[in-house]
């Protein structure tokens, strides 16, 4: 059998304005990913890759079309369902760190536990995230004494904090130096092949492209051209491909 897919995007179409002013962001976009696929989004500036990766996160809402992430429609989900999807199975890592400097790093890093309700722990999993990106020493410090990457690895940490089997991520590298950039793709990598997260990445960024195993172009709404080593998926219900080669004389 072939796997449902962990991403499911069927159709999709978002506009915003209203009037004259009314602008299509995107237009009947379609996509899966498949679980522990590692994915890149690119394309131009405005072409709506982050419109994108929000409504796949359940951060936006689509004006039509289906979006199913674990095989849960979104359509189906209420507000506190579709809350706790996006808590506990998705994790989101973006350009801008988006951390709260009036708390210390592992009060960032614990945030997901007060949405989830209930601290029990909390503290201890956050130090444990914070030892997978290896700044377990840091816990005390505020944000603002960090550099961009230490920062980046504590909002990294922030989205591990519940163990997600999906990680979206938009211009994780946008703000980085090389160096620290190419830690962070190798780290993502890392979280990818050892422990089988899903990935998707909006980047600019070649070297970012480069790890994934599927490259998906955006142009102006739409998906323009997919390039990479994943075949594609069958429409559900066809034929799964035969990995045993038994002999059918
Ligand atoms: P990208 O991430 O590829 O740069 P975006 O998805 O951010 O593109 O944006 C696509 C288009 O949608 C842009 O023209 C942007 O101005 C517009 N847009 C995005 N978000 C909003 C919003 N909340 N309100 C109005 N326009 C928006
Ligand atoms: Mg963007």
């Amino acid at each position: 059998m072939v796997a449902e897919p962990i991403i499911r995007v069927r159709g999709v179409e978002k506009s915003y304005g209203e009037g004259k002013a009314r602008q299509s962001v995107l237009r009947s976009v379609s996509l899966d990913v498949a679980a522990g696929e590692m994915v890149a989004i690119v394309g131009q500036s405005g072409s709506g890759k982050s419109t994108l990766l929000n409504i796949i996160g359940g951060l936006d809402l689509a004006d039509a079309g289906e979006v199913f992430v674990e095989g849960r429609d979104y359509a189906q989900l209420d507000d506190a369902a579709l809350s706790r999807l996006r808590n506990e199975q998705i994790g989101f890592v973006f350009q801008q760190f988006h951390l709260l400097d009036h708390l210390t790093v592992v009060e960032n890093v614990a945030l997901p536990s007060f949405f989830a309700g209930g601290r029990g722990g909390a503290e201890a999993r956050a130090l444990e995230a914070l030892g997978r990106v290896g700044l377990r020493e840091l816990g005390d410090r505020r944000p603002s004494s960090l550099s961009g990457g230490q920062k980046q690895r504590v909002a990294i940490a922030r989205a591990l904090f519940h163990r997600p089997r999906i990680l979206l991520c938009d211009e994780p590298t946008g703000n980085l130096d090389s160096e620290t950039g190419r830690d962070v793709v190798g780290f993502f990598q890392s979280l990818n092949r050892d422990e089988g997260v899903t990935m998707l990445i909006v980047t600019h960024e070649e070297r970012v492209s480069q790890a994934a195993q599927r490259v998906v172009r955006i142009a102006d709404g739409k998906i323009v051209a997919q390039e990479g080593r994943s075949v594609e998926l069958p429409p559900s219900g066809a034929a799964s491909v035969r990995t045993d080669e038994g002999p059918t004389p």
